[in-house]
């Protein structure tokens, strides 16, 4: 059975105070969290060792929200898989369509990064998603399973199984309008059975599918009720303490 996944994704915002109050207030209000859900906290890179140092003693993970493919070396404003394991981080999500849209990453590069995490003992959350332009062209499944092949390429079985995929359609990250249960389960039933053509049908079942774009409290429940449905990925509403507890409440299936 997979562990339902929530991961919070705070993008370019909190310094280190901030981060420390919202850490404060996150650990507050969720009394040891819910060892049924597996949650994630990604931070900035400035904030990934104080966040692991404060999240000591609960069961919350620390990921990182990029990482460059090369070891170390004349790579100026980049960070190491190996960096982001000196300070306790458990995760980094990869490919995010900021990262395409802004800074040129593609499935190759995606790619490279996923294996470097997985090779130096990270798990990838690596990101799919069409844009609203493909969605309404009619050619969603033919972007995922594009993107899909491209970034898993190379990868072993066994690094498929324990790797993260999130489904973020581009058109409902920031906006507030949200994939509705069906439009994400259908995508989410899709990767699935991609995985299970490229691997094999037990490969996909273990693989843990995330749906991010304009989460909330109010349509997370409905999100996280359907079977594909393994999860969320939390970008705006991870930043407030009481919504992302709620999120998180909504994944608890006790
Ligand atoms: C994200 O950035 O991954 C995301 C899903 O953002 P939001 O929840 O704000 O749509």
């Amino acid at each position: 059975m997979r562990t339902k996944t929530i991961a919070g994704n705070w993008k370019m915002n909190k310094d280190s105070d901030e981060s420390v109050q919202l850490i404060i207030a996150l650990k507050a209000k969720s009394p040891g969290f819910s060892k049924d859900v597996r949650v994630i906290v990604c931070p900035p890179f400035t904030s990934l060792a104080l966040a692991k140092q404060l999240f000591e003693g609960t069961d919350v993970a620390v990921g990182a929200q990029n990482m460059h493919h090369e070891d170390e070396g004349a790579f100026t404003g980049e960070i190491s898989a190996k960096m982001l394991t000196s300070v306790g981080c458990r995760y980094v999500i990869l490919g995010h369509s900021e990262r395409r849209q802004f800074f040129g990453e593609t499935n190759e590069s995606v790619n490279r990064k996923a294996k470097k995490a997985l090779q130096s003992g990270l798990i990838p959350i690596i990101c799919v998603g069409e844009t609203l332009e493909e969605r309404e062209k009619g050619i969603t499944e033919q972007v995922i399973s594009a993107q899909v092949k491209g970034v898993l390429n190379g990868l072993a079985a066994a690094e498929v199984e324990k790797s993260i995929v999130a489904y973020e359609p581009v058109w409902a990250i920031g906006t507030g309008k949200n994939a509705t249960p069906q439009q994400a389960e259908d995508v989410h039933r899709f990767i699935r059975k991609l995985i299970g053509q490229m691997y094999s049908w037990p490969v996909a079942e273990k693989v843990v599918i995330q749906y991010g774009g304009s989460v909330k409290p109010e349509n997370a429940a409905a999100l996280l009720r359907q079977p594909d449905i393994d999860g969320a990925l939390v970008g705006g509403a991870c930043l407030k303490s009481e919504a992302f507890n709620q999120i998180i409440q909504a994944a608890n299936p006790a």
